[in-house]
C-alpha cells in the first residue's frame, strides 16, 4: 500500500532552512523562515510565557481532557484581545491547532455551510493557504494584491477582483502584516473592502497571525474589529505563535460571528464537531499559557511591553535598511521597506537575483524575494544593503 504513495512537493521554506544549515560560509544570513529572532539571532521564550508556565506547573493538578472547544476562559480572553468589545450573542469559537489549524477548520466550516463555496485569496499569499485548499479540493481563485512597481497594494485590482466574490463565498484576508509582501491596506481602504463585502454577501475569513507585530496590538486588530462590527458574518483565524512566541505549542483560535444567537449556536456546534473529527481536543498547554497571561494584569503588561520591544526592533531595522539603501543606491526606490509592516517584505527581485544573493553573499531569502526583517541585526543590515545594490535589484 505505502509503495503507491506519490512523493509530495517539499515545503520550499523548510528546504531553505536545510540549505542554510549546510552552508559553511562565515557570516551567512538567514532571512528565510518566518520566526522572530532577536539581535543575537535567538527566538526567545517571552518572560511572561516563562512566568505563566511556572505558575501552571505549580498549580495544575490534572491533565484530564478539557472541552472540545478548548476552555471558555481561553476563548473569552482571546476574543477580548482580538475584538475588544465582544458581541457574545454572535460569537462562536474553538481553540485550534495553531493558526494553521484555525484556517483549515474555518475553510471546512465554510464548506459545511456552503458546499459550492469558492475561496478568494490574495496573489500572492502565504503558500500554505493555497496548498491546504488544493489538498481539500476547495475551489479558489486569486485576487490581485501586490503592485510589483510600487511594492504597495494594487488596491484598484484588489477591489475589482474581490467584488467578483458571490454571496456565501469566502474572501481570505490578512488582518495585518500581509505575508509574504509586508504591504497592507489603510483603514480607509479596509472600509471600502467592508462596503464591497456588504454589497455582495461574501464572507471574510480573516487570517490574523501577526497581531502586535505591525503598528501595535490595538492598531493591528482595527480592521478585524471594523469588519466584525459591520458585517453580518465574519470568520477569524487567529494565531498565538508569533505574538506570544509559542510557535511549537500550536495555539490558535477560530472565531465565527453570526447574525444572531441561533446562527452562533449552529456554528459553535459545527466547529466543535470539526475539532472532534480532526483531532478531538485541541492542545491545551499553549492556550493555558495565553489565558494565564491575558487574565493577569501584571503578566499581561509585561507581555505587551516585550511584544512592543519586538515590534520596535523590527521597525528600527526597517528604517535602517531603507536608509542604507537610499544612501547606496542614491534613490528612494527602497523606501517601501520602511512603509511595510510585520516580519516580512517582498523586495520585488527576480528569482535569479535571489539566487545571486545566496551564491555571492550567502544571504538566504525565499525565492519570491520575501525577506524576514527579524533575521537581520544592525550589523548585518549594511551587508544586506550592499548585496542588494550589487545584485542590481
Ligand atoms: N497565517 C499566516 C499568514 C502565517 O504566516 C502563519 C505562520 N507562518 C500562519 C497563518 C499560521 O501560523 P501557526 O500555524 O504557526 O500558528
Amino acid at each position: 500500500m505505502l509503495a503507491n504513495l506519490k512523493p509530495q512537493d517539499p515545503d520550499k521554506i523548510l528546504m531553505l532552512i536545510e540549505e542554510f544549515k549546510a552552508d559553511t560560509r562565515q557570516g551567512k544570513i538567514d532571512l528565510g523562515v518566518g520566526v522572530y529572532k532577536d539581535p543575537q539571532g535567538v527566538t526567545p521564550v517571552m518572560r511572561a510565557v516563562k512566568a505563566a508556565e511556572q505558575r501552571i506547573w505549580d498549580e495544575q493538578t490534572t491533565k484530564a481532557y478539557t472541552g472540545l472547544a478548548g476552555t471558555p476562559e481561553y476563548r473569552a480572553a482571546m476574543a477580548e484581545m482580538v475584538l475588544k468589545d465582544v458581541p457574545a450573542d454572535r460569537l462562536a469559537s474553538v481553540a485550534s491547532v495553531g493558526g494553521t489549524g484555525a484556517i483549515r477548520q474555518g475553510l471546512e466550516l465554510a464548506r459545511l455551510a456552503n458546499p459550492d463555496v469558492t475561496v478568494h485569496v490574495s496573489d500572492p499569499t502565504w503558500p500554505n493557504h493555497l496548498s491546504i485548499m488544493k489538498f481539500m479540493g476547495l475551489p479558489f481563485t486569486q485576487y490581485r494584491y501586490f503592485d510589483n512597481e510600487t511594492r504597495g497594494v494594487d488596491f484598484d485590482g484588489m477591489k475589482a477582483d474581490i467584488a467578483k466574490a458571490g454571496k456565501g463565498d469566502i474572501v481570505l484576508l490578512h488582518g495585518c502584516c500581509h505575508n509574504p509582501t509586508g504591504a497592507n491596506l489603510s483603514m480607509d481602504q479596509w472600509t471600502e473592502v467592508a462596503e464591497i463585502l456588504e454589497k455582495s454577501g461574501a464572507v471574510p475569513l480573516i487570517d490574523l497571525a501577526y497581531q502586535g507585530f505591525g503598528d501595535g496590538l490595538q492598531e493591528d486588530a482595527a480592521a478585524t474589529r471594523m469588519l466584525a462590527s459591520r458585517l453580518p458574518e465574519v470568520l477569524i483565524a487567529a494565531s498565538c505563535s508569533k505574538n506570544f512566541g509559542i510557535y511549537r505549542e500550536r495555539t490558535g483560535i477560530l472565531m465565527a460571528l453570526g447574525t444572531d444567537t441561533a446562527a452562533r449556536d449552529l456554528a459553535q456546534g459545527s466547529m466543535a464537531f470539526l475539532n472532534r473529527q480532526n483531532f478531538s481536543f485541541p492542545p491545551d498547554h499553549g492556550a493555558r499559557v495565553v489565558e494565564t497571561i491575558l487574565t493577569d494584569a501584571e503578566l499581561r503588561a509585561d507581555w505587551a511591553a516585550e511584544l512592543e520591544e519586538v515590534r520596535n526592533t523590527m521597525l528600527g531595522l526597517r528604517t535602517q535598511l531603507a536608509g542604507e539603501l537610499r544612501d547606496l543606491s542614491g534613490s528612494d526606490r527602497f523606501d517601501f521597506i520602511a512603509n511595510h509592516r510585520g516580519m516580512f517584505s517582498r523586495l520585488g527581485a527576480t528569482p535569479e537575483q535571489v539566487e545571486a544573493l545566496k551564491a555571492d553573499a550567502a544571504i538566504y531569502m525565499v525565492g519570491d524575494s520575501r525577506l524576514n526583517i527579524a533575521g537581520l541585526n544592525k550589523d548585518t543590515v549594511p551587508v544586506l544593503a550592499r548585496a542588494i545594490v550589487d545584485a542590481g535589484i
